[in-house]
């Protein structure tokens, strides 16, 4: 008995895994603490009120795979010397055991965030923004990163953008402004024509950026930037700063925050331990794509191990990130952080096609992830 594979949070990461397991006829177990599995930018979907809460949910109870086993409970406990996981249910041993814990908000870490200002980054959040933003009509919104890193870089700049777009719909855009403060020198460091392209939107649109500064602090009505300035708002738009989930830094797995791991391999210093996806220090962005391209290298390790067959290449740090810029265009960077000695990110400028293939990376992975396997389709590769 050597084939205990424990995967634990089914987000990108463990989702893509678990589907290319039961696609290899090795059984696996998946953990996830809560009932359905939502796509980051589906946040945005829901705080524009371009769709419901309900519409984005993808329920957990709807996976049909062979040999996957899909269990709604809670880590409560990681031992990753024994490979043993405790959850509020009982404990699972592993002979293979995969953290897919992803990236938390620490609200508390930005003193007043909670009571002065709103978040999008949760679906709870983006859900409450759809009621405030639609009656948002006259004074001046923020959208503010409180840290780096932060989840999905283009999504604030995506917010802000779509932002304009809801209030020139409502026609009250005059009556409005609209910042935007960033951590980061600039919105897509790694693609200088992304980050181009959305400076220029920003300027189109009358909307101030703030580069190289973070939110440290709200008062009513008062957002303090960590350079101690202070910028006054009637709407607070936030990026919580992100932390890995409380099981994971009482696991003593983490090391500044995040899970170290091998870029190459995923593996951690722990034998038959990986981590994949955001609660990691990889190299790469903290975003779906490379969460689960990360998971796919880790899958096929443990597919030529448990039953044979080549080894993979090592993990390339590759996968392509879909930018909204409102008025129903979409843009897309590809990334490429680990397969030379330089970052580069290629980006592809905004088009209704891409708007297509966006629906389309969402539609496929529902498909590939929670269908059956005759009506899965195949993997498009991205
Ligand atoms: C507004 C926004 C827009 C985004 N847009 C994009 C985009 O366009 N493209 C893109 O690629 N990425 C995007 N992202 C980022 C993307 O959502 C994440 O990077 C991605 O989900 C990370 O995958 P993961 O598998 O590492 O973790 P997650 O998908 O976060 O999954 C982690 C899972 O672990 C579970 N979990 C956590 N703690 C416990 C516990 N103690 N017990 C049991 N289960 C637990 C959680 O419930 C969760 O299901 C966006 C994010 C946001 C917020």
């Amino acid at each position: 008995m050597n084939e205990r594979v424990l995967v634990l949070g089914a987000g990108f990461g463990g989702l893509e895994l678990s589907t290319m397991l039961s696609e290899a006829g090795v059984e696996v177990t998946l953990i996830d603490c809560s009932d359905a599995f939502v796509f980051g930018y589906s946040k945005l979907d829901v705080m524009f009120g371009r769709t419901s809460r309900e519409a984005v949910r993808l329920p957990y109870d709807e996976i049909a795979k062979p040999g996957l086993r899909m269990l709604r409970e809670t880590v409560t406990g990681i031992d990753p010397h024994a490979r043993r996981v405790t959850t509020d249910a009982g404990v699972h041993e592993a002979d293979h055991l995969v953290i897919a814990l992803g990236a938390g908000y620490d609200l508390a870490a930005t003193p007043g965030l909670a009571e002065h200002g709103e978040e999008f980054y949760s679906v709870a959040g983006a859900e409450r923004l759809a009621g405030i933003i639609g009656s948002f009509s006259q004074g001046h919104a923020i959208v503010g990163v409180c840290g780096a890193p932060f989840k999905c870089p283009p999504a604030p700049s995506e917010c802000a953008l779509l932002l304009h777009d809801a209030l020139t719909k409502r026609g009250v855009r005059d009556a409005c402004e609209i910042s935007f403060v960033i951590p980061l020198p600039r919105p897509v460091p790694p693609s200088p024509e992304a980050s181009d392209a959305l400076e220029n939107a920003f300027a189109e649109r009358d909307i101030r950026l703030v580069t190289g500064r973070r939110i440290t602090s709200l008062e009513p009505g008062v957002a303090r930037l960590d350079d101690g300035s202070r910028m006054q708002f009637d709407l607070f738009l936030g990026v919580p700063r992100h932390r890995a989930p409380d099981v994971v830094i009482e696991s003593g797995m983490a090391e500044d925050g995040y899970i170290p791991v091998d870029s190459a391999t995923l593996k951690t210093r722990f034998p038959g331990v990986h981590a994949v996806g955001d609660v990691t220090t990889a190299g790469v962005p903290k975003a779906g794509v490379f969460a689960e391209g990360a998971a796919r290298v880790v899958a096929q390790q443990l597919i030529a191990e448990l039953r044979g067959g080549e080894q993979p290449g090592r993990y390339l740090g590759q996968g392509s990130c879909y930018v909204e810029f409102g008025d129903g265009r979409v843009a897309r960077v590809d990334i490429d952080f680990l397969s030379g000695a330089k970052k580069t990110g290629t980006f592809r400028a905004p088009s209704t096609e891409l708007a297509e293939e966006k629906e389309h990376f969402g539609s496929s992975r529902r498909a590939r992830w929670f269908a059956a396997p005759a009506a899965a389709t195949l993997h498009d590769g991205e």
